[in-house]
């Protein structure tokens, strides 16, 4: 390296990237064999007629720009959420509206001033509670943002709003605030009359990520629709198979949907990723199909988990967490690895004793039990 370029660049990148911490996925690795529960993707293949609109879209159109607003697919996502395609904007997954949000509304620490005095609202603040997804620090980091983390309660359930204002740490005025509803990584879900009473109380944006609101007994769909300052985030990637394509979306009120448009990429959305959310669409019946399985299969895990002593907590998504006996999570991560089965461990001190495991295939659930027995067995 040192022989081929002239000079370091090192000092040519701004500093606030420069001590960045990048977001870290979870593993895509290509092992034979491997059961792979650690990324939270669905085990049943995309619907077969997706698969066919995949394939006939792939022809001399490849040359062409694909259509810039996702017009189709915002016209047949607003007929199933009863709303107008102006109350939807289309991401390169829903990572992508996250990161939008964050821009549109969130002012870098730096420029915090430039806001209007008069407005009420911490321009700066990017606020969600903790654990919950692992992406928002990083946006908020990447940004400039000031960041502000306040815990769940111990079994990750919402605070209520008088707890929240007696703890004093929440930011009723925050410019962004982040909500994974269900939780991930908890799991557990949160009533609409719960988040209805939060986003009631707060003067900036609410998110509600639900990104695994299908596997859930209750949505929040409405709130994105009656409060002007509330979007509800969804994606393609868990429920509907559709992670490799990377398209999500956002409801809400159409001022803030064209602010977020104004700044989104022109092409953002790829066109065989729009091909086949439309074809999703199209065939809800079969993904339906495959909630009730996962949703079956989780119960059954969770029971099984819990004979072989392990503290299951109550999930609405797609997959659990579960703190293991005998072993540290860390270990059984490893031990679990051994026998060719990946699941999740977080570092967070909130979560480190908890193994977060994907809800497959019974098949798959059956093979994790077993090796959970088999290591408990092991144990000298
Ligand atoms: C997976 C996930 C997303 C991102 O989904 P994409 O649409 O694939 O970008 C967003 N929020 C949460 C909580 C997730 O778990």
């Amino acid at each position: 390296m040192k022989e081929m370029f002239s000079r370091s660049p090192k000092n040519l990148i701004r500093p606030l990237v420069h001590k960045l911490h990048a977001y870290v996925p979870g593993e895509q690795p290509k092992i034979n064999g491997l059961i792979k529960l650690n990324t939270n993707e669905n085990p049943y293949p995309p619907s077969p007629k997706v698969l066919h609109a995949v394939r006939a879209a792939v022809d001399d159109r490849l040359r062409l720009y694909p259509n810039p607003t996702a017009e189709r697919l915002r016209a047949k996502l607003a007929k199933l959420h009863h709303c107008k395609p102006e109350n939807i904007i289309i991401g390169n997954g829903s990572d992508e509206c996250l990161a939008m949000a964050v821009r549109a509304f969130v002012e870098p620490q730096s420029e915090s001033r430039v806001r209007s005095p008069k407005s009420r609202v911490s321009g700066a603040t990017l606020q969600y509670f903790t654990p919950s997804y692992s992406l928002y620090p990083v946006l908020a980091d990447i940004h400039g943002a000031v960041k502000r983390a306040v815990p769940l309660k111990s079994d990750f359930s919402l605070p209520g709003l008088a707890a929240l204002k007696r703890g004093r740490q929440w930011d009723f005025d925050a410019a962004l605030t982040l909500v994974t509803t269900p939780n991930a990584p908890g799991g557990r879900g949160y009533s609409t009359r719960e988040l209805d009473a939060l986003c009631k109380a707060q003067r900036g944006v609410v998110v509600l990520d639900e990104a695994y609101v299908d596997f859930a007994n209750d949505n929040a769909m409405k709130l994105a629709l009656r409060h002007p300052h509330v979007l509800v985030a969804r994606t393609f990637s868990k429920a509907y198979s559709l992670c490799f394509q990377r398209v999500g979306y956002f409801v809400g009120h159409p001022e803030l949907i064209a602010a977020l448009d104004k700044i989104r990429d022109s092409y953002n959305v790829n066109g065989l990723g729009q091909v086949a959310a439309e074809a999703t669409l199209d065939d809800l019946g079969y993904y339906r199909a495959n909630f009730k399985k996962i949703i079956t299969t989780r119960t059954w895990l969770s029971r099984e988990l819990t004979s072989l002593g392990f503290r299951v907590l109550p999930s609405q998504t797609n997959f659990i967490l579960a703190r293991p006996p005998l072993f540290s999570a860390k270990e059984w991560l490893q031990k679990l690895r051994d026998r060719k089965i990946l699941v999740r461990w977080f570092s967070a001190p909130e979560v480190r004793d908890y193994l977060r495991v994907t809800i497959g295939t019974q098949h798959e659930a059956v093979a994790l039990t077993r090796a959970a027995r088999a290591i408990l067995k092991a144990d000298p």
